[in-house]
């Protein structure tokens, strides 16, 4: 099984989801370049409050240097047999940087995790996180006690991206960079299509047989 895995799909269609059981299971990292500019963010540093209006605002962060945090997380040796890619690349200019600066970057497999936007927007707005990273879905995975999370007793919050407008602004932008960075990889002949509908066991084990083949 190639351990080298990129998940692609629009904003909240469950990459973090999957990619958290996956890399658990297959022992690799989970690098989600979202969580990192999120940790900046909260620590206060320039590139977080660099980052922080463009993320609000449903825009990209500039590829150098999102692509040069990447590229750092994924040369650590955890990172040595693997990892597990979760909104990066974004677009085809990340995929070939990271190709070109990391040698043996490109994916063994890429999965496109494909859903319908009524339930893409279901799943972003219901969306509830804790400080420390977890994730909920105020319907399809609540916590045991409403806005507090199971794991460490925090307060949950919404992303303050994950708004109704900021939203439709994501996906507008997911929309102009996905198709060519799914011919990238296509061409690549790393590319299999992942029907995200349904609940999140479901979605695994779909994954799981696609990853296995
Ligand atoms: P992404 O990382 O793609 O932005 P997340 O994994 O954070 O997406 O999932 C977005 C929201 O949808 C979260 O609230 C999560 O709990 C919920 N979710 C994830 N997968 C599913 C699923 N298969 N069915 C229903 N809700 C899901
Ligand atoms: P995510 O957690 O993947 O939904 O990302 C949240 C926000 O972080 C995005 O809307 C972007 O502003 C920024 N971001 C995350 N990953 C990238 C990336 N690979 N390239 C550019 N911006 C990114």
């Amino acid at each position: 099984m190639g351990k080298r895995i990129v998940l692609l799909g629009p904003p909240g269609a469950g990459k973090g989801t999957l990619a958290r059981q996956l890399a658990d299971e297959i022992d690799v990292p989970h690098v989600a370049t979202g969580d990192m500019l999120r940790a900046e963010v909260a620590e206060g540093t320039d590139l977080g409050l660099k980052a922080k209006q463009i993320m609000d605002s449903g825009g990209l962060v500039p590829d150098a240097i999102v692509v040069e945090m990447a590229v750092e997380r994924l040369s650590r040796p955890d990172a040595t047999d693997g990892w597990i890619l979760d909104g990066f690349p974004r677009d085809v200019e990340q995929a070939i940087d990271l190709e070109r600066q990391f040698s043996g970057a490109v994916p063994d497999i890429t999965l496109y995790m494909g859903l319908d936007t009524d339930e893409i927007v279901r799943r972003i707005t219901g969306r509830r996180v804790c400080p420390r990273g977890h994730v909920y879905h105020v319907d399809s995975n609540p916590p045991r006690t409403p806005g507090t999370c199971d794991e460490d007793g925090l307060e949950l919050t919404q992303r303050d991206d994950d708004t109704k407008e900021v939203v439709a602004k994501r996906l507008q932008v997911y929309w102009e960079e996905i198709d060519p960075l799914v011919a990238h990889y296509d061409e690549l002949g790393v590319l299999r299509r992942l029907d995200a509908s349904g609940d999140a066991e479901s979605v695994h084990a779909r994954a799981i047989q696609l990853v296995s083949d």
